[in-house]
C-alpha cells in the first residue's frame, strides 16, 4: 500500500493505475476504522482492483462545540487494517492539501440538506459536499461507495454526482450492525458502557416502526414510544421520508420509505435508519 499526503503524489499514484488500464475505486472516510468502514472496502474491492481510500477529518462540516477536536484519530491502527484488506492508495492529506488556504463552501445541499441532520447540524452537509467534490476532483474515481447509514449524506452526494460528477458511479453498502443490533460508529467509543446499552435500544425502536407500519403515523409513533423511552438519551428526531425524493411522507403514503432517528445518548449523538416499504 502506498501512503500519499499531497495531492500531486495521489494523482502520480492514479496515473500510473490508470496507464495499467485499471479502474478506480473510492471509499472516503474521516478514520479510526471499523468493520463498517471495512465492508465499503471490501466492496471496493468487489468492483475493480484498484482501492484508493482517504482519511481526513474535515473542520468543515462540523460546527461550533462538534467534537471536530475530540474526533478519534488512529492512523497507524487504521492504515494495518487497509493494508491487510489489500488497499492500493491511502491518501491521508492535511487540511492545507485539502482546502488550499480557503476553507469554503463550494457546494450546496440545497433544502434537503437543511432538514433532519441538516437542521440540527447547520451547514453540516454544505460541508460533506464540499469535501467530497474536492477529493472527486483529486481522485477522479470509476465507483465510489458510501454507507447507507449516513442516508441523509448518500442522498445528497447521489444528487451532487448526477448534476457534477455523472462519470462517477455511486455505490451504496449496507450497514453493519453490531450483534446487539447498534450501527457500528467512529463514536460509538465515547460511549460508557451504561450508554452503550441504552444505544442498543435505537436499532429496536426502528425495528419496532417496522413492524407496526401498516400506517406512516403508527410506523412513527411505535418507534418514538421506545426511543422516548431510551434511558439517557434525548430524541432528535424520527421521520419517515421517501426513499427516492428525501421529503417526509405523510399518513396514506404507498412506496419505499426510510424511516430515520438521531438520539443523544449521553453527550454522544447517533443516528440510525431503516428501509420500509408500505
Ligand atoms: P465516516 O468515517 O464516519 O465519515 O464514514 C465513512 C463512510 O463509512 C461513510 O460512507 C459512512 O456512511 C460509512 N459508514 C460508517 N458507519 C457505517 C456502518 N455502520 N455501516 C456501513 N457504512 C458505514
Amino acid at each position: 500500500m502506498q501512503r500519499v499526503t499531497g495531492v500531486n503524489d495521489l494523482t502520480a499514484a492514479i496515473d500510473a493505475a490508470r496507464e495499467r488500464g485499471l479502474e478506480i475505486a473510492f471509499v472516503p472516510t474521516m478514520g479510526a476504522l471499523h468493520d463498517g468502514h471495512l465492508s465499503l472496502i471490501r466492496e471496493a474491492r468487489r468492483l475493480t482492483s484498484f482501492v484508493v481510500v482517504s482519511i481526513f477529518v474535515n473542520p468543515l462540516q462540523f460546527g461550533v462545540g462538534e467534537d471536530l477536536d475530540k474526533y478519534p484519530r488512529q492512523i497507524e491502527e487504521d492504515s494495518v487494517k487497509l493494508e491487510e484488506l489489500g488497499v492500493d492508495v491511502l491518501f491521508t492529506p492535511t487540511v492545507n492539501d485539502v482546502y488550499k488556504g480557503n476553507m469554503e463552501v463550494t457546494k450546496h445541499a440545497g433544502h434537503i440538506g437543511e432538514i433532519l441532520e441538516g437542521a440540527a447540524r447547520r451547514g453540516h452537509f454544505d460541508g460533506v459536499l464540499t469535501v467530497v467534490s474536492k477529493l472527486f476532483d483529486a481522485v477522479k474515481p470509476n465507483y465510489a461507495i458510501f454507507g447507507a447509514k449516513d442516508a441523509q449524506q448518500v442522498f445528497l452526494i447521489q444528487q451532487m454526482a448526477k448534476a457534477d460528477y455523472p462519470n462517477i458511479q455511486i455505490v451504496v453498502a449496507p450497514i453493519v450492525r453490531e450483534e446487539s443490533g447498534l450501527a457500528l460508529s467512529s463514536r460509538n467509543v465515547y460511549l460508557s458502557t451504561e450508554e452503550h446499552s441504552a444505544a442498543t435500544l435505537i436499532s429496536q425502536a426502528l425495528l419496532a416502526g417496522k413492524a407496526a407500519a401498516v400506517s406512516v403515523d403508527q410506523a412513527i409513533q411505535a418507534a418514538e414510544t421506545r426511543l422516548l423511552a431510551i434511558p439517557k438519551a434525548k430524541l432528535g428526531y424520527i421521520s419517515l421520508v421517501n426513499k427516492n425524493t428525501f421529503e417526509p411522507v405523510l399518513d396514506g403514503f404507498k412506496g419505499q420509505a426510510l424511516m430515520l432517528t438521531a438520539v443523544v445518548v449521553g453527550t454522544t449523538r447517533l443516528i440510525d435508519n431503516i428501509d420500509i416499504t408500505f
